[in-house]
């Protein structure tokens, strides 16, 4: 399948990963827009938000556990952070494979943009 993320969890394309197990896998972004933005997704493809299925359900629940268990691991997790997951154009998503944002180290703003 020609998805960008299906080849990292592949290893067909480098990434810096910083967590793994056979459902999950979250990994710096390559383009940071804070001074922590790392991503987490399924290894499992799903497009987008609309496509989680029922049976998803505990793949999908393992994202925050992870975020928040290395938001710990940089130490940002008393501080703060913002978790984004963007759908389709209107959302602003780029990469059609789900991931979740995890932000940090600066004050994040709302509404945002
Ligand atoms: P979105 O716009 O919500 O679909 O987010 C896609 C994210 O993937 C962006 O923040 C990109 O910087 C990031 N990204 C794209 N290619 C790579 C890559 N090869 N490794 C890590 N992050 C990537
Ligand atoms: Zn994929």
């Amino acid at each position: 399948m020609d998805c960008l993320f299906c080849k990292l969890v592949a290893k067909e394309i480098p990434a810096t990963i910083l967590f793994e197990d056979e459902d999950v896998i979250a990994f710096e972004d390559i383009m940071p827009q804070a001074p922590v933005h790392f991503l987490v997704i399924p290894k499992k493809h799903i497009s987008t938000l609309n496509d989680i299925k029922e049976e998803d359900a505990a793949i999908i629940g393992k994202l925050p556990i992870v975020a928040s268990k290395i938001a710990k691991e940089k130490k940002v997790d008393q501080s703060g952070y913002r978790v984004v997951m963007n759908c389709n154009e209107d959302g602003g998503q780029t990469v059609y494979h789900i991931h979740m944002h995890v932000l940090a180290g600066k004050q994040m703003t709302w509404p945002p943009g």
